[in-house]
């Protein structure tokens, strides 16, 4: 390290999330942590700190850093609500006979193509400041709710804008083939071509997605379907990940493995032989215990078995306006350690490292480490345990972006 910097915290104990560091945590207390051009330059117990003269000093008061929180599955712009449907499934109707009778993913369609651009920028915002209210520094935004060329390429731009506007980093996601559309009805195939010879290629073109995702499920698509955009998704050189296994099992896990997909989400129904093939290609399994909670499941994801596999475990929101409307990652969190047996250490790992994995960018963040970018909340609490147990009263005391203090007012 040279002998200035930028930014200097001391007093303060690192939560690294480094497994190369021991501990569940990869824990440095007494540390110190040091800062310049937005990146983690230095970090160690205070007294190996070598001499170095800060433009800014912080005192951490005693508390702990952690690593920016990442919310790697999102769908967080749309437009509408679905307040009504809720109502209908407290009422005895599920979440596949609401899709069924036009509700569901459907009825989102039909509010996102008639939002401008400008309602659905308005509508996300109050979503995202909840988000990064709790220190979240990354986020996945997917389309699907417009299941056509102009209202994917909408939501996408509307997506891209947030990232200008907000101190987070914004990662895309084109879900195409996330429901049939009603103009399609019946002819699940030729919506697919649509996918696959316009939808796509003009999202590449256009450089506005990261990756490419499918819902593979009986009430969405198949496995040879899915198939197919992972076929377009390869050829256009996007990554892939899959929704797969949420309400009964499909078979899709051990296609998105077998093409080296970054992640398989939801995960309630996968088979051991699943389990495997996530481990041998390294696929993410990205935990939605929100979803879960809200649709009131009971088929819960294999912890154990993924855990015992060495699968590396996501946590995230699933933020949508019908099976997870709870814009707190620090809540699922809690759920994921008291719905799906998580330890507390597993759901920050979660929602830091296995996530910024399940974005392909565990290279830049996700971690406490020289090199990586230096985004990072400082919480005043006295065990990282904290963060999956309480809810609510324990904010973030800053937090930094690129190095940067973007702490709300
Ligand atoms: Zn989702």
């Amino acid at each position: 390290m040279t002998e200035r910097c930028d930014l200097l915290i001391t007093n303060v104990h690192a939560a690294t999330m480094d497994p190369s560091v021991s501990g569940a945590y990869g824990a440095v207390e007494d540390a110190a942590v040091a800062i310049t051009g937005g990146r983690i330059v230095w970090l160690g117990p205070r007294r190996e700190l070598p001499h170095c003269a800060a433009d800014h000093n912080i005192d951490g008061e005693g508390g702990w850093l952690t690593p920016g929180l990442i919310d790697c599955h999102t769908h967080l712009v749309y437009g509408g609500h679905r307040a009504s449907e809720f109502a209908r499934r407290l009422g005895g109707e599920s979440y596949t006979e609401v899709a069924l009778s036009g509700g569901g993913i459907l009825s989102t369609v039909r509010a996102t193509r008639a939002a401008s651009a400008e309602q659905l920028y308005r509508a996300a915002e109050p979503r995202l400041r909840a988000l990064l209210a709790e220190g979240v520094t990354t986020v996945e935004i997917k389309s699907g709710y417009g299941l056509d060329l102009d209202t994917e390429l909408k939501q996408l731009r509307t997506a891209r804008r947030l990232s200008q506007h907000y101190p987070v980093a914004i990662t895309t996601t084109c879900l195409a083939a996330h429901a049939l559309p009603p103009e399609y009805e019946g002819r699940a195939d030729e919506y697919i071509d649509l996918v696959c010879e316009e939808i796509l290629p003009a999202v590449a073109r256009e450089q506005l997605a990261d990756a490419v995702d499918m819902f593979c499920e009986s009430i969405a698509f198949s496995v040879r379907q899915c198939q197919r955009v992972i076929d377009c998704a390869r050829g256009l050189d996007l990554p892939v990940k899959v929704h797969a296994e949420q309400l009964s099992r499909s078979g899709a896990t051990a296609m998105a493995a077998g093409a080296s997909a970054l992640s398989v989400d939801h995960v309630e129904y996968i088979s051991d032989e699943d389990v495997a093939a996530m481990a041998a290609s390294g696929t993410v399994a990205v935990l939605l215990p929100g979803a879960y909670y809200t649709l009131r499941e009971t088929q819960r994801p294999p912890v154990e078995t993924l855990r015992a596999a060495g699968v590396c475990m996501a946590l995230s929101t699933d933020l949508n306006p019908g099976s997870c409307p709870i814009a707190s990652l620090r809540l699922m969190m809690n759920m994921g350690c008291n719905l799906f047996g998580l330890t507390p250490a597993e759901a920050l790992a979660g929602v830091t490292r296995s996530a910024a994995r399940a974005l392909g960018m565990c290279c830049s963040r996700g971690a406490l480490r020289p090199g990586l970018r230096a985004d990072m909340v400082l919480w005043p609490m006295d065990t990282p345990d904290q963060l999956a147990y309480e809810i609510g009263a324990l904010q973030p005391a800053q937090i930094f972006f690129g190095g940067r203090d973007v702490t709300a007012g």
